[in-house]
C-alpha cells in the first residue's frame, strides 16, 4: 500500500516541516481562490458568493489553524507520588487513516479532517461525495506543489458502496473518519466496529431554531433567513425547525413568510441570486416527497414555497423556492426527520419548560440556535439542551478551537481544536519508576 510505505518518512517528519508544508497549501488555496470557488459551486450548485466568501476561505483556515495547531499539541504527565514514578504520554500518530465525506460543503468538510490527520502524522486515504468531486481533484495537484510527499495524501474516487465501503474494510486502515447520514454511518460501524477501528461520525442533524419575544428581532430576523436557507438548506447546522413564543408568533410569521418570499432563487455562478441549485434530482426527489406530505395533511400547512422553479436558460436545474410549513404536532414527520433542503417548519410554543421537552423530542443533537436577551434563561436552557453545539443570539459562529459534534444520532466522538488531533494519535503511557536515595 503506497500510504504505508510513505507513513515512516512522513511521522518522521519534523514538526516545523510539516507545519510548513500545511501552511504552503493554505497560501496555494488563496492565490487560487478563483478556480477553487467556480469549481465548488458548477459541482454542488451553491451561490458562488457563498462559495467565494465561506467555503473556499475555510478551506485555507482549516489547513493554516492546524499547521499552527499541531505545534502547539501536548500531552500529560502524571508523577506517581508515594510510588516514586513518573508517567508521561506518548501521541503517536495512528498510520493510514481514512475520511469519507458528504457533497455539503465538499473541501470544507473534507480538509476539516485531513488537515489534523496530515498535522498529526498519518497518512491519509480520502473519498470525497462522487456528486462533487472536482475540488478535492484540485487539491491534489496543489499539495504537490506544497511539497507533501507522494502517498501522503491519497485521494480515491468512486461510490460510496463500492470505494467508501474498501476503505472502511482495509485491514490497513486504522481509522475512520466519517461526516454524513446516520444510516450510512451505521453501516460504517457495522464494518469497522468487529475490526477495532477507530470511529469519529459526524452525522445528520434536525436542529431546533427558538425565538423568545424578547430577542433582538431584526438581528434575529436576518441570521434566521440564513440558518434556515444558506447553501438551500443544506448544512447539517442548518435550523429546520423553527419555534416561535406565542406572544411573538404572528408578527414573526407575517414577516419572515414575506422576507422568504422576497429571496431569489437561480444559477449558482449568477452573482444575483441568493440561493442555487438543489444538488441532485435524487434529492430534489426526497424533498418533494416531504413536500406532498404537507400537501394532504390538515395538520400542515404550506405558507409559502416549495413549488419547483424551472430557469428559462437552465431548464435541466434543480430549483426549489424555498419553503415555509406551520405544523401543529412536534411528533411530525416534518419535525422529526432530517429533509437537508430549503424547508423548514414553524411552529409556536409558551413556556421555556414547553419548548425545551418538544426540542429535545428529538432523534438528533447535533446543535441549537437560542435568541432571548434574558442571560439567566440563555445559562439554563444551555445546560438543558441535548445538543453537541448552543448558539446563543447568533449562528455558524465558529472558533476553531472549540469541540464541535452532535449527540444521539448526530454523531460520535468531538472533531476541532485538540480534539481532532487526540483522535488521529494513539496514546502511549510511559512509566519510568525512580530511586529518591543518593
Ligand atoms: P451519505 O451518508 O449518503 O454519504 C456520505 C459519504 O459516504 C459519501 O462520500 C458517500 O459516497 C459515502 N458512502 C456511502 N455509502 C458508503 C458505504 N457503504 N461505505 C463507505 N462510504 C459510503 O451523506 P450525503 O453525502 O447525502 O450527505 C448528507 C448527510 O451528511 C446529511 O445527513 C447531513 O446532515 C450529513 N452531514 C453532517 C455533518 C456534520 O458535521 N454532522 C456535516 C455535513 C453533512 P457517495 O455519495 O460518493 O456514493
Amino acid at each position: 500500500m503506497v500510504a504505508e510505505n510513505s507513513f515512516l518518512s512522513w511521522s518522521n517528519t519534523s514538526l516545523n516541516k510539516r507545519s510548513q508544508i500545511l501552511s504552503n497549501i493554505a497560501d496555494l488555496i488563496e492565490e487560487n481562490l478563483d478556480d477553487f470557488t467556480l469549481a465548488e459551486s458548477i459541482d454542488n450548485g451553491k451561490p458562488i458568493h457563498l462559495s467565494k466568501s465561506i467555503d473556499i476561505p475555510r478551506v485555507s483556515a482549516n489547513f493554516r489553524f492546524y499547521a499552527h495547531a499541531v505545534t502547539q499539541f501536548y500531552s500529560e504527565s502524571h508523577e506517581s507520588q508515594g510510588l516514586n514514578a513518573l508517567n508521561y504520554t506518548l501521541r503517536k500518530p495512528m498510520g493510514v487513516v481514512g475520511r469519507i465525506s458528504p457533497w455539503n460543503l465538499p473541501l470544507y468538510l473534507l480538509t476539516w479532517k485531513i488537515a489534523p490527520a496530515l498535522a498529526a502524522g498519518n497518512c491519509v486515504i480520502a473519498k470525497p461525495s462522487e456528486i462533487t468531486p472536482m475540488t478535492a481533484f484540485l487539491l491534489c495537484e496543489i499539495c504537490e506543489k506544497a511539497g507533501l510527499p507522494k502517498g501522503v495524501l491519497n485521494l480515491v474516487h468512486g461510490l460510496g458502496s463500492e470505494t467508501g465501503q474498501a476503505i472502511v474494510e482495509h485491514p490497513k486502515v486504522k481509522a475512520i473518519s466519517f461526516t454524513g447520514g446516520t444510516k450510512t454511518s451505521e453501516h460504517i460501524a457495522r464494518t469497522a466496529t468487529p475490526m477495532f477501528k477507530k470511529l469519529s461520525l459526524e452525522l445528520g442533524g434536525k436542529n431546533p431554531n427558538i425565538i423568545f419575544e424578547d430577542c433582538d428581532y431584526e438581528k434575529m430576523m436576518t441570521t434566521t433567513l440564513k440558518s434556515s436557507f444558506a447553501n438551500q438548506g443544506q448544512i447539517c447546522l442548518c435550523g429546520s425547525r423553527i419555534y416561535v413564543q406565542k406572544t411573538l408568533y404572528n408578527k414573526f410569521k407575517n414577516d419572515f413568510v414575506n422576507r422568504v418570499s422576497k429571496l431569489k432563487v437561480g444559477h449558482p455562478i449568477d452573482d444575483n441570486f441568493d440561493m442555487g441549485a438543489i444538488v441532485s434530482k435524487a434529492h430534489l426527489e426526497k424533498i418533494e416527497s416531504y413536500i406532498n406530505l404537507a400537501k394532504t395533511n390538515h395538520n400542515m400547512n404550506i405558507l409559502c414555497g416549495g413549488e419547483k422553479l424551472i430557469l428559462k436558460s437552465y431548464p435541466n436545474g434543480y430549483y426549489l423556492k424555498p419553503c415555509i410549513i406551520e405544523v401543529k404536532d412536534n411528533k411530525c414527520k416534518l419535525n422529526q426527520e432530517e429533509i437537508f433542503s430549503p424547508v423548514v417548519t414553524l411552529m409556536p410554543f409558551e413556556t421555556e419548560n414547553e419548548v425545551l421537552n418538544m426540542v429535545n423530542d428529538s432523534l438528533y443533537g447535533l446543535s441549537s440556535t437560542l435568541w432571548t436577551q434574558n442571560l439567566n434563561r440563555c445559562m439554563r436552557m444551555s445546560q438543558r439542551l441535548e445538543t453537541g453545539i448552543v448558539w446563543v443570539n447568533t449562528w455558524l459562529n465558529r472558533d476553531l478551537r472549540t469541540p464541535f459534534g452532535g449527540t444521539k444520532q448526530s454523531g460520535v466522538g468531538r472533531e476541532g481544536g485538540f480534539e481532532v488531533l487526540r483522535f488521529f494519535t494513539e496514546p502511549k503511557n510511559v512509566c519510568i519508576d525512580y530511586n529518591t536515595e543518593f
